[in-house]
């Protein structure tokens, strides 16, 4: 039986706050300070690379040393030696904000170099302001304020006691901040690396399979087909998508952004409404995810769901079900590590296991079964059962073995399962966590 390790997570905490009308200055301050650094150097790598090229071109033989580094290292040399010229104000905004400038460029110029990203590009101004502050300097004053360097105590509008209590008890050190500004309004995100003990995974003796649907969006139930979970898609995901159809109506009605026309204030007062309901179906969303995946996590030692290609789920158009196809993705990450906190083992299903075409009672399978019909009839048995059920009990009995096309690395029932974590998942603002185990005794 494996022991419970201590191990170090990065978690994020985001908080929207509220600056006064000086901290606003001095927030735009900075973010416009990053965005100058970003690009002004942005600017000297891509002329170098033009002149090289030029040279090239001219039949010139271009030697290494005439490409100007990109490395964080390189980048910030550059800045030291050019600053005083183009940007005599640079000490008005904490220094680390230009550190980070730095090395979010050099990370961008190595995702290019890597192929996985395209070239950097300009920061314009006004679309989504940002900028980061080294945690060091950074204080929680109490649960509602945060001491931020050279901008002062902020209030926020949301307690951060948990953090706050993790600051306190020494359970979490912040790593940075970074500072986003979106239609005038601030969050605050914080990177914190916390302690945690992990328990060992338990054995799985209680299980649950979970199945994903627009109506009820969350339906689990046990191998033996008893259903244990059932969470409706709340009614104001419906009241919001009025909402915001109103809301949308009424600024496309007004003088929007386009080229060569600045927006009236009528259409930023109705764009801001827009913002708001995609702000308040954000947060409803994101607490019915984690109350969900937290009682999960903590009542069940093996949970199956269904292994979904969201990227290509997304083209949906509808709002409903956008929300419950994004809800999916952040769901299994949340699930994901939150599992690994309580010792509980989630499985992801193979994409190709037909769960919800599949008899959960004679195991013959459909052809088809398109998505309208909501309750499950079986020819050969006779079954009828709810779609989501049915899908949920074959999935709550689904092994590795079950599929001729079982690739994945999962054990089956009694076996040793971890999760499997994938860095690619974004992970989530709010409690995302990415583990470097670090084993302590053991
Ligand atoms: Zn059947």
């Amino acid at each position: 039986m494996p022991e419970a390790t201590l191990t170090k997570v990065h978690q994020g905490f985001s908080y929207r706050l509220d600056p006064t009308p000086e901290q606003r200055h001095l927030l735009a301050s900075h973010a416009g300070a990053a965005r100058f650094c970003h690009n002004f150097l942005l600017g000297i790598i891509l002329a170098n690379w033009k002149d090289n090229r030029e040279r090239k071109e001219a039949g010139e033989e271009v030697a290494r040393e005439s490409y100007l580094g990109t490395r964080q290292f390189d980048l910030q040399k550059l800045w030291y030696e050019r600053r005083a010229e183009s940007a005599p104000w640079f000490s008005e905004n904490a220094s680390s904000t230009y550190n980070y400038a730095h090395a979010h460029l050099a990370q961008a110029f190595a995702n290019y170099f890597a192929g996985r990203t395209r070239l950097p590009t300009f920061k314009s101004k006004g679309r989504r302001e940002s900028f980061t502050l080294a945690g060091g300097s950074t204080r929680l004053v109490d649960s509602h304020h945060v001491r931020l360097s050279r901008i002062g105590e902020i209030k926020t509008y949301e307690t951060m006691r948990k953090l706050h209590r993790h600051l306190e008890r020494g359970s979490a050190r912040i790593l940075s901040v970074t500072v986003v500004e979106r239609g005038g309004m601030y969050t605050l995100a914080f990177s914190a690396e916390m302690s945690r003990v992990i328990p060992a995974p338990r054995p799985p003796e209680r299980v649950i399979g979970i199945d994903v649907g627009l109506a009820t969006l969350y339906t689990g139930a046990t191998p033996d087909g008893t259903p244990v979970l059932s969470v409706a898609n709340p009614r104001h995901y419906q009241r919001s998508e009025a909402r915001l159809a109103r809301a949308q109506r009424v600024a496309s009605r007004r003088r929007g952004p386009r080229k060569g026309v600045t927006p009236s204030n009528r259409w930023r007062r109705a764009n801001q409404r827009v913002q708001n309901v995609h702000a308040d179906i954000a947060h409803a969303r994101k607490n019915l995810i984690h109350e969900t995946t937290t009682m999960l996590a903590k009542s069940y030692d093996r949970i199956v769901v269904e292994d979904l290609n969201v990227k290509g789920m997304l083209k949906n158009h509808t709002l409903a079900k956008h929300i419950s196809d994004a809800s999916w993705s952040e769901f299994v990450c949340q699930l994901e590590y939150k599992a690994t906190w309580y010792g509980s083992t989630v499985v992801k299903a193979d994409r190709f296991f037909p769960s919800s075409k599949t008899c959960s009672s004679c195991g013959a399978v459909k052809a088809k079964l398109s998505l309208e019909i909501r309750t499950y009839h079986c020819e050969t048995c006779g079954l009828t059962l709810d779609r989501d059920h049915n899908a949920a009990v074959n999935l709550a009995r689904w092994t590795s073995q079950a599929t001729s096309a079982g690739t994945h690395s999962v054990a089956g029932r009694g076996g040793e399962v971890r999760p499997r974590r994938t860095r690619s998942v974004k992970a989530h603002p709010d409690e995302a966590s990415t583990e470097t185990p670090v084993p302590v005794g053991a």
